[in-house]
């Protein structure tokens, strides 16, 4: 998608720290994080949102959820613990319309969110 941030930074137009990438998958730090960790985890195909996904393409999210462990290892908080949250919409607080999976870690949480 021309217009979209996350196909940018796929292609390199936009940089990023890129902190794992396989065929289907890139992770990159977010540019303002709320953690001491806090990667985004998006599929290479464009897909708007968690809302978009369906039979046909439902396989980037296996893909991305077969990567969260071996990035939250990488990244030394596989064993406290940490948060994968996808925002959607309006409500949600969705501002990059290309899905994206939150991994947030590196200290205490907190619960629920506001
Ligand atoms: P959302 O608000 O859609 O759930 O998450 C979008 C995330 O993308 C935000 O946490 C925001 O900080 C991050 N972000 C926005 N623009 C950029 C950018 O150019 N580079 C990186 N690495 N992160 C970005
Ligand atoms: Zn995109």
């Amino acid at each position: 998608m021309a217009d979209c941030l996350f196909c940018k930074i796929i292609t390199g137009d936009v940089p990023s720290e890129k902190v794992f990438e396989t065929e289907k998958v890139l992770a990159f730090r977010d540019i303002r994080p709320q953690a001491p960790v806090h990667i985004l985890i998006i599929p290479k195909e464009h897909i708007a949102s968690a809302q978009q996904i369906n039979a046909s393409n439902s396989q980037a999210v296996a893909d991305i959820a077969e990567v969260i462990p071996k990035i939250a290892e990488q990244e030394g908080i596989s064993k406290q613990g940490y948060r994968i949250v996808t925002n959607i919409g309006f409500h949600g607080q969705q501002t990059v319309e290309h899905l994206h999976y939150h991994l947030l870690g590196g200290r205490q949480l907190g619960w629920p969110p506001g």
